[in-house]
């Protein structure tokens, strides 16, 4: 299926054979499971404020409708291309499954670049888009939620898009909402926070004494920023973190709050006064025992995986390692890998309830919401702990063998039609 060529893409497939391979999965039901079922690209037309009509390239993929209706953040980044959705809508198709959400996997965004639109021009190209896709999205159907370079305004946008023209209030028909119009409380802190609860089980894994241990951060956005916290509290010193324009790094530790401030002020991490200045590459290689890559994908690679010295590497990102690092990984029994689909789930699980909450008009505690999270990620971390042990295979095996496996289970139930 050449109309999604994209190196993510091969990257996504590639994992897919490897899965395949290992569960013995027969030919005629391997092209099923892979290929999206949908995709869509839409031309979105929007008026920029000097008064020139712009026309952006928008895109939904929905890679398989067995469990549900399908789930996935929408991304404004100007790189998007098809074949990256369609990466992406299949991870969170395993994701999905690998946490037991009766849904299939979906991805979709704009090539656009969010950092130079205004607040005027970023409505107008979220309601166009959304009109766009308004037979294609829907509570029972496919629900977005926010991803790079989108956030709770965006969906707000959407939301509003999509209930006027159903003629009525359809909160359930994205997640990451603002509370206020139907959102849930902790959502916006899901994600970073499943990935900071999973590193401390994975650090009880291999002994590591959390207010002894450093962590690097590559990324501070809505993950990036909340693991950072969520790390700092369970005792962890954050000694490195680093955006798409730039880094900083302080041996004794940064003060995140500070940074926060710089951040909000500057809109990066860079130049913090604080910190010795470094690039994304140091960031990668820093020395330290928590690596958490919470940016885009394919960041570790063949060409700097024999320098990354971390004991735990937590992908708070989805796809930042490739194939060809992971087989150098698969090496180097002294770093523990908490894989995507399982370290950055928090976030789907989060809009998971929000949806449940929306369609029963009745809202949770976030106490209760939080609770029942880690319950969720942990079940799911013991299982793929337990199968990776057990058949001797690399964390990230597990998780994809633990999720493709479930949707092949349903795809056979269901059986093919006609
Ligand atoms: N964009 C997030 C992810 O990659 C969240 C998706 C969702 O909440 O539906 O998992």
């Amino acid at each position: 299926m050449h109309v999604y060529d994209h190196p993510t893409f091969h990257m996504a497939c590639q994992q897919f054979d490897l899965v395949a391979d290992r569960l013995d999965i027969p030919a005629n039901d391997r092209d099923r499971l892979k290929y999206p079922k949908r995709a869509l690209t839409v031309a979105v037309p929007v008026r920029r404020d000097d008064g020139k009509v712009e026309v952006f390239a928008g895109y939904r993929v929905q890679h398989h409708l067995t469990l549900g209706p399908t789930k996935g953040g929408m991304r404004y980044h100007p790189d998007m291309t098809l074949g990256e959705v369609a990466a992406l809508a299949m991870w969170m198709s395993w994701k999905c499954a690998l946490m037991n959400l009766p849904y299939g996997g979906a991805k979709g965004g704009v090539a656009c670049d969010p950092g130079h639109m205004s607040a005027g021009e970023l409505e107008r190209l979220t309601r166009r888009f959304t009109q766009e896709l308004i037979p294609f999205i829907g509570p029972q159907v496919d629900i977005p939620a926010p991803d790079l370079g989108t956030n709770e305004q965006v969906m707000a946008w959407m939301m509003d898009t999509y209930s006027v023209h159903a003629g009525h209030a359809t909160p359930a028909v994205v997640t990451g909402k603002p509370v206020a119009i139907g959102g849930s409380l902790g959502r916006r802190e899901a994600t970073g926070r499943g990935v900071g609860y999973l590193i401390s089980r994975a650090m009880d894994t291999i002994g590591l004494n959390a207010s002894q241990a450093t962590a690097a951060v590559q990324g501070f956005g809505n993950v990036g920023s909340v693991t950072a916290f969520s790390l700092a509290r369970y005792g962890v010193k954050i000694i490195a973190v680093s955006d798409a324009l730039g880094g900083t790094f302080n041996a004794g530790g940064l003060d995140l709050v500070k940074l926060q401030e710089h951040v909000t002020r500057t809109r990066t991490v860079a130049n913090f006064p604080e910190g010795e200045s470094i690039i994304n590459e140091q960031l990668l290689t820093t020395p330290c025992d928590i690596l958490v890559p919470a940016a885009m994908e394919r960041q570790i690679t063949a060409a700097n995986v024999h320098r990354i010295q971390c004991r735990i590497l937590a992908e708070g990102a989805n796809g930042p390692t490739t194939p060809e690092a992971d087989l150098v990984l698969d090496q180097r029994p002294d770093v523990f890998i908490i894989p995507d689909i399982l370290c950055n789930a928090g976030g789907v699980v989060v809009s998971y309830f929000e949806w449940v909450q929306d369609l029963q008009s009745f809202f949770w505690t976030e106490t209760e919401i939080t609770d029942k999270l880690f319950r969720l990620l942990e079940s799911a971390f013991n299982q793929t702990l337990t199968l990776s042990r057990k058949q001797k295979i690399s964390m990230r095996m597990a998780a994809l063998s633990l999720g493709v496996n479930r949707v092949r289970e349903a795809k056979k139930l269901r059986g093919l039609f006609p």
